[in-house]
């Protein structure tokens, strides 16, 4: 597999360190609120790359942690802590509030047949993992305390802008941001270990440590919950686009020095979903949820398939518009399979699987791209082929896309009981059906009064278009 790796800036051949097996690492939710639809992405993007790995035959691990303290608004340590602005949002404790939004984001994950990884870890469960490695990253100079704080001191590597050619003087992030500088650090782009003289007198999570009573910087958890449980080597290392900087920066820095050899040899990013006044946000504008979608009548995997209809390195543009067109686009599938999906007679055509099925895993062997990936699914839906051939390649799919499609399909048979539709007025429907996707209004009306006509009534819902007797 091609895969493009931040690291490299290239697309790279994937060669996992032990054969076989891939040791896959995740930034997990920060759970002070509802993961909107554009962190979403991220994890059903990666979801589709730990799917196409085990499709591949990879023996795979994944781990991702949950980030319940540390995180504050501003990725730079400054602003906020958001748990805590979570908690008071709410009058809840932190840990209600942790548990509450974890809660809910698997369970947005599960509409969306996003897999949950192999091993789950809240930050809150390591504390002794982060003092380990701390101490060790003072003991070995890499770290120095000051105003209270351990600091990760950025000179001491070789090279600490691993992704960018950053330069220091665009590196004030609080500066920008309007927040003030933290003026214990001995260069900007040094970052916070370990908090004790935090600004947040009322932080509620503290535990004692060699430094005092305080409670660990956000960076350090991921570096620790990986090395926990994939040891000193990572095969990938996934997240949104903006953990790149400086999260995932800070990661290496601390987990190379800390194991003093190379970590993680592949970086994957996914880039933003963005609506048309700009960034996704849970506090201005509508609080994009799947809740939301689902509340104005959207099937959580609609939006699955409108992410996989893009390129994961490509920023993508979210808008009820554009995910109508995804639902239209998607009920037209499901109705096609439906219409072979009970015919089990003959053999599997051998020759005409392996092509199709081919199609899609180069689509998927060349940097994911997903979007070629459902042209192959619908190459299979336009092939040459019998039912049994064609529904053994969507389920085969389906292992990486995880859209429901032949579950879907025939609960639509059943619904429709288009088995007792006569021939010609499915022939009309499907005619309909055409003329509605090509914005043809005029005819699809006058294809429905014929309907009518014959005795049947058309129903449009978000689940697809129904027919039944008048
Ligand atoms: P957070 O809960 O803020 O720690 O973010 C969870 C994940 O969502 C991280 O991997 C982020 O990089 C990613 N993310 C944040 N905003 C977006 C967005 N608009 N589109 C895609 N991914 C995002
Ligand atoms: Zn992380």
């Amino acid at each position: 597999m091609q895969i493009y790796n931040t690291l490299t800036r290239k697309k790279d051949e994937f060669k996992p360190r032990f054969d076989g097996k891939v040791s896959m690492y995740t930034c997990g939710p920060t759970v002070y609120h509802y993961a909107h639809i554009g962190n979403l992405r991220s994890y059903i993007m990666e979801d589709v790359l730990e799917k196409f790995f085990r499709f591949s035959g990879y023996d795979v691990k994944r781990v991702m942690n949950i980030t319940d303290v540390g995180h504050l608004t501003s990725d730079g340590d400054t602003g906020d802590d958001k748990m805590l602005k979570g908690a008071k949002r709410e009058k809840k404790t932190v840990m209600e509030i942790a548990q509450f939004y974890t809660d809910a984001f698997f369970a947005d994950c599960k509409k969306l047949n996003i897999k949950t990884p192999d091993v789950v870890e809240p930050a809150t469960g390591c504390i002794d993992e982060f003092i380990k490695v701390i101490s060790s990253l003072m003991e070995k100079g890499f770290a120095y305390e000051a105003g209270g704080n351990i600091y990760f001191d950025t000179s001491k590597l070789k090279q600490y802008y691993v992704f960018n050619d950053f330069k220091e003087e665009d590196l004030a992030v609080g500066v920008r941001e309007g927040v003030e500088e933290d003026t214990n650090k001995r260069n900007k782009a040094d970052f916070v270990l370990w908090f004790t003289k935090s600004k947040f007198d009322d932080q509620e999570l503290k535990w004692d440590s060699p430094w005092g009573i305080g409670y660990p910087g956000w960076h350090i958890e991921c570096s620790c919950i990986s090395m926990k449980h994939l040891g000193e080597y990572l095969d990938i290392h996934c997240g949104g686009i903006d953990n790149a900087f400086p999260h995932h920066t800070n990661e290496i820095a601390q987990s190379e020095a800390y194991i003093g050899h190379d970590w993680c040899n592949y970086w994957f990013h996914v880039h933003h979903l963005n609506t048309n006044s700009g960034k996704m946000s849970k506090s201005s504008g509508e609080f994009l949820t799947v809740s939301l979608l689902e509340s104005k009548g959207y099937d959580p995997l609609v939006y699955r398939f409108f992410c996989l209809n893009s390129h994961y390195r490509k920023s993508l543009v979210f808008s009820y518009e554009n995910l109508d067109n995804s639902a239209v686009a998607f009920n037209k599938i499901i109705a096609k399979i439906a219409t072979f999906v009970k015919d089990d007679k003959g053999e599997i055509d051998k020759a005409k699987y392996d092509e199709l099925y081919n199609s899609f895993k180069d689509a998927l062997d060349n940097d994911l791209n997903t979007s070629l990936a459902i042209t192959a699914l619908y190459d299979v839906l336009k092939a040459d082929a019998n039912g049994k051939t064609k529904v053994a390649l969507i389920n085969e799919f389906d292992k990486v896309l995880s859209l429901d499609l032949v579950n879907k399909a025939e609960k639509l048979c059943e619904n429709n009981e288009e088995d007792d539709i006569p021939a010609d007025v499915m022939e009309l429907v499907e005619k309909r059906k055409q003329a509605r996707a090509e914005k043809n209004f005029a005819l699809a009306d006058s294809l429905r009064d014929e309907i009518a006509g014959m005795g049947y009534v058309i129903e449009e819902t978000r689940q697809g278009t129904k027919i039944r007797k008048k």
